[in-house]
């Protein structure tokens, strides 16, 4: 259904009970999408001890790991291991995280996730200061020439998703606006249609 609706990745997010307060899947469900879509899929790890778990994702077929600011104790070192692993590398901060902390990294980076949300639980209301950093994220990216593409998730929804698209983000993450109360498929292309009528630009990810 989310290939139908145009989506461009599939965004998995992984909990462990330990980081975030839910547990949801892992590589095994990573595994059996691999076998059902060819679009990337786009593994959020919301766990402890991530270099644990890149080699099981990089088996499983993930193609892009999204770690946490806030769970790597060696940031770099993780990064580096997902590259080695085949993968592509992205950050992940949350609310309370500040942009700056990535500054030295973000040329390594494939994306940068700002979480929009405390990350847990689907279902919740849009952080609005969120928007500061996604045009924070931007700026640096323009005035250092780097490549990185800004990814974002929490609350992504109608209300929201014009204010995210034109604060710089293109890559959108969109659970509870495409799954829940109705037809996911339409959901899913009205939900893109708005973000590409905020940004005609967004058709190129
Ligand atoms: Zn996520």
């Amino acid at each position: 259904m989310a290939e139908e609706a145009g989506g461009t990745a599939i965004h998995v997010d992984v909990m462990d009970g330990h980081f975030v307060p839910n547990i949801t899947l892992g590589p095994p469900v990573v595994k059996s999408l691999r076998k059902v879509t060819k679009l990337p899929l786009d593994c959020h790890l919301m766990i402890e001890n991530a270099d644990a778990f890149i080699p099981m994702f990089a088996d499983a077929g993930a193609n892009w790991v999204g770690v946490h600011y806030e769970a790597c104790r060696h940031l770099h070192r993780t990064i580096e291991l997902v590259r080695e692993h085949g993968m592509e590398p992205g950050v992940v901060i949350n609310p309370a995280t500040r942009v700056e902390v990535l500054l030295d990294i973000l040329p390594l980076l494939h994306h940068v996730l700002v979480m929009s949300v405390n990350p847990g639980f689907g279902g919740q209301k849009f952080i609005p200061y969120s928007l500061e950093k996604i045009s924070h994220l931007r700026r640096l990216r323009e005035e250092r020439g780097l490549k990185f593409l800004i990814e974002v998730d929490g609350g992504v929804a109608h209300d929201t998703i014009t204010d995210v698209v034109q604060a710089g983000a293109e890559l959108l993450v969109a659970g509870s606006a495409v799954y829940s109360g109705g037809d996911p498929v339409k959901q899913g292309r009205d939900l893109l249609a708005a973000a590409r009528a905020a940004d005609p630009a967004l058709s190129r990810i």
